[in-house]
């Protein structure tokens, strides 16, 4: 081999061995790398600012991959008050192989849920023809910024003199400007001042509808009878009947959804929920709410105390506020549980109504024996100069007396 092919042999080699630590060089630089993604699959890096909604429940999740695709495990130091509007530092740190890779984040608490709305009364109002109209209220609350009831603007007005549907729009914004916005439609129309006089019967009937109230629309409809029916959501299979009710005249009221003491009288917002719901279905079925309520158990329950003292004086005033009226009964048909035989109801009944000028009797359309009795009622009832009438909002309302 001569020098010169020596020399050339020499230069082949240093260049191969150059290359050959570029290479590695370049692999350990650019093949050897820790990414961090967010969970929705966005690449963050060191000083990349997240967005967490107030209130959430853990910071958002950040994942880590070794050269795009070998997931890795991440771990978190910091802390971030979730449930305060501010800017915390959080360090997302993994390691794989030997590489560690530290990403400093900036977690942004922001504010990204509206106020609450709530209208005392509802979202639909029947309001009397000719009375000066005052809105029954409401109260807004942020999660963020606490009570905002004072910042609600109300758009609309409502003419009482003239019979129609009105719409009052409530809007209210937090500071981080979330918006929210409700309606009410009130209804003016015109309202026969009742005035029952004596011998007037309001038979009422709870906990349906169920499989015997068909039968009972069909008795009430011989007899051209109106009545009020408190309804419950106790045989889902029978709702549509509390469309047949309205339909034929008679009113609709709310007994409860569930008609469950332990739940409906744990608390105050607890029983306007189970309120509420009834009342949706009544208004899907006839189109309107109803605003005339029978408390399960009566006013006068006691059994509520078990589940919150004093919860019956609270909800008897407070329903007044959200312009509900209630009524309970002066006449017992004992069909509750004292009896069982349709004899006894009609004579429970009969007693019952000869005691009063102005009746409101409880029955309830789910006992077979119970409905039977109906006919004989109202044919003595029609016999002896009485009137039966539906409950409506000028109706008399018995209260019993409230023992909670
Ligand atoms: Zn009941």
């Amino acid at each position: 081999m001569t020098n010169k092919s020596k020399k050339r042999l020499v230069i082949i080699i240093a260049c191969i061995t150059v290359i050959v630590l570029v290479a590695i060089l370049l692999v350990f630089l650019l093949g050897n790398k820790i990414s961090f993604v967010t969970e929705d699959g966005k690449s963050i890096g060191n000083n990349s600012t997240i967005e967490v909604a107030h209130g959430s429940a853990e910071l958002p999740k950040i994942s880590a991959l070794y050269n795009d695709k070998t997931p890795i495990d991440v771990t978190t130091t910091g802390e971030a008050d979730l449930n305060k509007i501010g800017e915390y530092r959080i360090a997302y740190s993994a390691s794989y192989d030997g590489n560690e890779k530290t990403i400093s984040v900036n977690i942004k608490v922001v504010d990204k849920t509206p106020p609450e709305i709530k209208l005392k009364g509802g979202d639909e109002l029947n309001w009397t023809l000719g009375k000066e109209f005052v809105d029954p209220g409401f109260t807004a609350v942020d999660n963020v910024d606490g009570d905002v009831s004072a910042n609600v603007k109300v758009s609309g007005t409502v003419d009482a003199n003239t019979e129609g549907d009105y719409t009052l729009t409530y809007t209210v914004s937090d500071s981080a400007k979330n918006e929210a916005t409700v309606t009410r439609t009130v209804h003016v129309v015109q309202k026969k001042e009742v005035d029952p006089g004596n011998k007037v019967v309001y038979l009422t009937y709870d906990d349906g509808p169920g499989p015997y109230t068909q039968k009972l629309l069909d008795i009430l409809d011989k007899y051209n009878v109106k009545v009020t029916f408190f309804v419950t959501n106790g045989f889902p299979n029978y709702q549509n009947l509390i469309a047949e009710e309205a339909r034929r005249g008679h009113t609709v009221a709310v007994h409860s959804y569930t008609h469950k003491y332990e739940q409906i009288y744990s608390g105050v917002e607890a029983f306007f929920d189970d309120f509420n719901k009834m009342n949706d279905v009544i208004k899907n079925q006839t189109g309107h709410a109803a605003s005339i309520l029978r408390f399960p158990g009566g006013g006068s329950n006691t059994i509520s105390k078990k589940y919150c003292p004093g919860i019956m004086t609270t909800l008897t005033n407070e329903v007044g506020n959200r312009g509900i009226l209630y009524a309970d009964w002066n006449v017992s048909s004992g069909d509750a549980g004292e009896t069982t035989s349709t004899q006894q109801v009609v004579a429970n009944v009969i007693s019952g109504i000869q005691k009063n000028n102005v009746s409101t009797v409880l029955q309830h359309d789910i006992k077979d024996f119970s409905v039977n009795a109906v006919e004989q009622i109202i044919q003595w009832g029609q016999a002896n100069g009485y009137t039966f009438l539906p409950l409506s909002e000028t109706s008399p309302m018995h209260h019993h007396a409230v023992n909670n």
